[in-house]
This record gives C-alpha cells, structure tokens and sequence, in this order.
C-alpha cells in the first residue's frame, strides 16, 4: 500500500552544541527528565521529549530552540548528540515542506518562545531593544583586558574580581542584565576545548568607561565545588589570573528578559547575593549616571554577602546617596553577630517592601544563589501578607507585566 509505505518523518528536538552554555536550564526546567548531560553536552533524549516547549523559553542562548526532520527509524541517538561539537545539516528529503508542515499549535508555540528566549517573563515594556547571538563558539569576538581588580577585601576568603574587556572596533552591545559567554583556552580532559561559562554584565550600556566600547564581568575565582570539595574552576581561574593586555574569546551577547526598565518613575527592587550583584551593579550604574536628569524613580536594594570583606563593591555602593538608593545588607558570617540572610531583610523591611512592590511602576530583579530563590519568594508573600495583599494573586501578573525577574544558579 503507498501510504505504509512513505517515511514516518519526526520532528527531532536537538540542542545545538555551538550556542548551548551548559548552564542546566533546559535540564532544570523540563518537566519529564527528557534532557540529559555528560561533562560535554546537553541533549534531548530521543523518543522521550513530548514537544511540551517548557524548555524552550527559560533558555538564555536559543540553543534548545533546534530542530532536524529526521525518518523515526533513524532519530540520532544519544550517544550520537553527546559526541557533537556542531550540529548535523538537515538530511536531505527529510523536510519536506519545512516547518510549515507543523501543526499551527506547534507553530505558534515555538515561534512565541523563539521570540521571548531568555526568560519566561516578559521583558518590562520600556526595556531597550537586546541584541543577541551576535558571536557563537564558531565565530567568537576577541576582546582585551583593560582591567582585573579585586572587589573582596585582604581578610575575605574569597577572591572576587572586576573585569575589563575591551573589544575596540568590534561591535558587542549590551544591555544590563544581559549575560556574555566566555570561552576558555584549552581542552578538557577529552581532548576537546572547553565549553564556555556564562557571566553577567557589571557594566552599563554605553561602556564601563562611558563611549569606550568595553565591558566589566563580575568573577568569584572558584576553588571548590557544592559540597566543599577542592576544585580548579577552569574559566573563573583563567579569567582571574589575566593581566591587561591579554586576550579573551568571547560569545553572545545572551538574554532578552533580565532588563531594565527605560521610562522615567520606573522602580528597581533588586535582590542579590554574591556575584549575583553584578546586574545590579550594571542597573545602578545605569541610574546613578543619569541622576542629573531627576528622571525619578526609587532604587532599593537587598544585597546578601558572608561578611563586608566578601562583598564585590562594598566601598563604593556605601557612597550613593540614601536619596538615590536604599541599600540593606544581609551579611551570613560575621563573627559576634547573628546569621542574616537577604529575606530575613526583607521581612525587617515588610511594610516598605510591599508598598514599593504594589506600585506598578516598580520592576523586581532576583540575582544569585538558586537556593535563595524560594526563600526570597517566601519573604516577599510574608512582607504582602503582613500588609493585607496576596503574593500569590500578584506575582502571575507581575510575571505577566515583565515586572519579576530571576536569575540564579
Ligand atoms: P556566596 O558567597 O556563596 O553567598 C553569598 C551569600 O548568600 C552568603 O551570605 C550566603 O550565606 C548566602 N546564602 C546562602 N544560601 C542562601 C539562601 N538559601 N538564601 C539566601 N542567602 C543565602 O555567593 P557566591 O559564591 O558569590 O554565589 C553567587 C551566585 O550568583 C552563584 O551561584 C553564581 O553562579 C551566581 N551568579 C553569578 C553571576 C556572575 O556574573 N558572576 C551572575 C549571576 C549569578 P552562607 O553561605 O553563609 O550561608
């Protein structure tokens, strides 16, 4: 019979392995353990994804967003997308009629969550237009230090940096919030190079030093892992130990959700631990160069740290003025004092905190530790609860105003 006997084509879904930044979003934000990972690569396991696209809006580089029309018989199979350094061109008479033969539901689908990649949460409708994309691990940009300064203190633990990267003629916009990839020199122990690892942006817009085409990274020179155990981080060490005039290959930029609002009254409510501040530090360097303008708006900040010593950018954010920001530390390891976390600042500040959240005009930036994710949302309920509001009511429509944002790891 001619129809059993045409080719059951499929629609496979990939992840393209020259874009991905390994940063586990797909993997977290699949909802049936459909993606996996060696040390080299994320992949969809075949035959077990059920095209649900939850995955395909979290992820901040567009590399879920891939796909090959492929005979069922001859899906690639794991240990084929595991071995990939770049995706396999589309097989020839495997796509017939492209992508306009999905069913329109699939369509829209995919379209809405191509267009919105970086987040599931609209960006605030102000928010300048991100580029994104721009350079990918075949094609990176090259830039060069300008700067690497230590931001922790001489008793602090932990060796935390600002970067400079200048990238001269090239053109690399960003936008704050937005995250870049950086590509280590080097292989692994495979043999093959280094995947890169994502950092975001410190710096403003138009440049750490206004028109000079360059941008600062936040990095915590990483020596051990999760549970304590020493480990040589291989892209915060390369980036920690370059000197000025060294070069850096450099991919993205990344993010379409994490951003700023651009109209004058807009509110910033951000929360941050570690080098999660770095977004924060890019917003409010941002506003802070803009004073003069008496645009409005208020800033207000939870910035959570181990001690003093530990925290990037202590000096200076201690001289803006209380007019500008309103700054609130949490610090975790100060000898003599009790244990304080970023919620912990919140609930103190309850009453202010659900005042500035209930105004419209006010944007929500959570930035660090995933593990302060669910306490800082629980934080938040308690300080509406506390004054008669409903978190749960409100947080679906501040996601659906691209007035809360997340970004933690
Ligand atoms: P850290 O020094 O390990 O921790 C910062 C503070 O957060 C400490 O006071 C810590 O307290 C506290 N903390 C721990 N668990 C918490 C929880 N469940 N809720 C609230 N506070 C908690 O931080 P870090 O090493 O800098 O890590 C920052 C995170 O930001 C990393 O996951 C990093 O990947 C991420 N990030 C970095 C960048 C970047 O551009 N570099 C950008 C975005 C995000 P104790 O440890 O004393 O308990």
């Amino acid at each position: 019979m001619a129809e059993s006997a045409a080719p059951d084509i499929v629609r496979q879904h990939l992840i393209d392995p020259e874009i991905c930044i390994r940063c586990n979003t797909c993997e977290e934000s699949c909802p049936i353990d459909a993606i996996t990972h060696d040390e080299r690569n994320y992949i969809v396991i075949p035959g077990k994804c059920d095209n649900c696209n939850a995955c395909i809006a979290p992820c901040p580089t567009g590399a879920i967003d891939s796909w090959r029309r492929v005979p069922r018989a001859q899906m690639y199979t794991a240990d084929e997308q595991l071995a990939w350094d770049s995706l396999p061109a589309e097989r020839e008479g495997a796509a017939p009629g492209g992508d306009a033969d999905l069913p329109p539901e699939v369509e829209r689908i995919v379209a809405a969550a191509s267009a919105g990649q970086g987040g599931d949460s609209p960006p605030p409708w102000s928010a300048a237009h991100p580029y994104i994309n721009l350079y990918t691990t075949a094609r990176p940009a090259e830039a060069t230090v300008s700067g690497n300064l230590r931001l922790t203190g001489d008793g602090a633990t932990s060796d935390i940096r600002h970067i400079v990267l200048d990238f001269g003629t090239i053109a690399f916009p960003v936008l704050e919030g937005q995250t870049i990839g950086v590509l280590p020199p080097g292989a692994d122990e495979h043999g093959r190079p280094h995947h890169p690892r994502l950092y975001s942006v410190a710096s403003p817009r138009e440049g750490e030093r206004p028109r000079y085409n360059n941008v600062a990274l936040t990095v915590k020179r990483v020596t051990e892992d999760h549970d304590g155990r020493p480990v040589r981080g291989v892209a915060s060490n390369f980036l920690c130990d370059l000197a000025k005039g060294d070069k850096v290959r450099v991919i993205g930029p990344f993010g379409t959700s994490f951003l700023m609002p651009n109209h004058p009254g807009a509110n910033l409510l951000m929360v941050c631990t570690g080098t999660g501040s770095a977004p924060m530090r890019a917003m409010t360097e941002r506003r802070r160069r803009r004073i003069a303008l008496a645009e409005g708006g208020r800033l207000m900040l939870f910035f959570g740290a181990r001690s003093p010593e530990e925290l990037p950018y202590f000096g200076p954010l201690q001289k803006l003025p209380a007019e500008f920001i309103d700054i609130n530390f949490a610090f975790s390891r100060v000898s003599g004092e009790p244990k304080r976390y970023v919620q912990d600042r919140i609930r103190e500040r309850a009453a202010d905190v659900a005042a500035f959240i209930a105004d419209p005009d006010t944007y929500v930036y959570v930035c660090g530790l995933k593990g302060m994710e669910q306490g800082v949302a629980q934080a938040f309920a308690d300080a509406m609860r506390e004054t008669g509001g409903e978190w749960e009511a409100l947080l679906p429509e501040l996601r659906k105003q691209g007035r809360y944002h997340l970004e933690t790891y």
